[in-house]
């Protein structure tokens, strides 16, 4: 899962994105947080693979490929979101070390994590993606009850509706230390060139995370509508039941074909940030409306925390938010009919 697209060269199993959306949206089926497990992993080795110096891929591709150094994904802060660009945590160089200032937020799985690919502000005096760059920030793992073990480092976590398991944290930075030599690339300023480079993988992965949320609820809907007799009948005989499931399948299928394309042009290294947008806007909403459906076809079981797919409908809602919120991919795709329509 780690290695899965890291070359082999770098101890990876060299499959392409296609492969990895199978995986992924076979892993979610099972359930969102499994199938996130190397989300991170993905977005940290299309960082070194795309921007790291050849001293960098050598050293880290093959610790993410065999899972050895988990990383996270430090990008977001309380007042730059969707707006990256704008994020204003302080990297100061002082000799061979960065310090670093600032808070970030919903950051996933960052208290195990051993690496985080860290976006920080290197220039003060460029307010916008020019004074970016990005850092391999290495951290020891800590544990629940000692969650960040360094010093100018802390977190709380934040509790949330569904996603379980993952774990998301604020994290306040007051000094932290991060070797020069651990900037990626090497070049301050690039860090959010780099960055953009990686939304197209990573939104690829997540509409086949969503795939796999819609397929596993649309397999709750139909076992249920079997099942569940009222009228002195199983309820899928009655066409407002059956059409919502076929309806489902319809969808999914529509949004597994549109993201392996996607997933294909980008192994074949086309540019597909118009096809990845679409996909992650697509599938995001088949797996909420899927969930939305599957809890209704329950009945007054769907709302009940014991029944599988009231868990689903938490896990869906956050697809149209993280990895670029759907009105973020609506802006690509609109930009991109813009740019051809002139
Ligand atoms: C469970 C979870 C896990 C996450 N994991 C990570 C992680 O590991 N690392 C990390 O760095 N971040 C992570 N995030 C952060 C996530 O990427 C952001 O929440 C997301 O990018 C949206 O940013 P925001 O929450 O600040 O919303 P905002 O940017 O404030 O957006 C609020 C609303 O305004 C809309 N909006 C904003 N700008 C525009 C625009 N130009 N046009 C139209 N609408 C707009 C948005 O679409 C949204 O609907 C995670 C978030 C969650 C909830």
């Amino acid at each position: 899962m780690f290695g899965l697209t890291i070359p082999q060269r770098y101890g990876g199993l060299g499959l392409g994105k296609e492969s990895m959306c199978v995986v992924s949206e076979e892993l979610s089926r099972g359930y969102i947080g499994v199938g996130s497990l190397g989300t991170r992993s993905e977005i940290a080795a299309e960082l070194i693979m795309g921007g790291g110096t050849d001293e960098q891929k050598e050293r880290w591709l093959p610790k993410l490929a065999a899972g050895e150094v988990l990383p996270t994904a430090v990008f977001t802060e309380p007042n730059s979101g969707s707006d990256l660009a704008s994020i204003r945590t302080r990297a100061v160089r002082h000799a061979d070390v960065y310090k670093i200032y600032g808070n970030k937020t919903w950051i996933t799985h960052p208290v195990r994590a051993d690496l985080m690919t860290l976006l920080v502000r290197t220039n003060p005096s460029e307010s916008g993606h020019r004074g970016l760059s990005m850092l391999l920030a290495e951290k020891p793992r800590g544990t629940d009850d000692d969650p960040f073990p360094s010093a100018g480092i802390s977190g709380t976590e934040i509790e949330v509706l569904g996603y379980r398991g993952m774990k998301e944290y604020e994290i306040a930075f007051d000094g932290f230390e991060v070797k020069t030599e651990n900037l990626l690339g090497g070049v301050e300023g690039l860090g959010f060139r780099q960055l953009m480079q990686t939304f197209e993988s990573a939104r690829i992965q997540t509409a086949a995370r969503a795939i796999g949320v819609a397929q596993a609820a649309m397999e709750q809907a139909l076992a249920y509508a079997q099942q569940r007799q009222q009228f002195g009948e199983p309820i899928i005989k009655f066409p407002r039941v059956a059409d919502k499931i076929a309806m489902m399948a319809v969808e999914i299928m529509v949004a597994r074909q549109l993201t392996y394309f996607a997933a294909r042009r980008k192994d074949s290294g086309k540019r597909c940030d118009l096809e990845a947008g679409m996909a992650k806007l697509l599938a995001a909403r088949v797996a909420w409306a899927n969930a939305d459906n599957a809890v209704q076809i329950h009945g007054g079981n769907g709302f009940a925390l014991e029944f599988p797919v009231s868990r689903l409908l938490c896990d869906a809602r956050i697809l149209s938010i993280f990895e670029g919120a759907a009105e973020i991919q609506a802006q690509v795709i609109a930009r991109r009919l813009l740019s051809t329509s002139n």
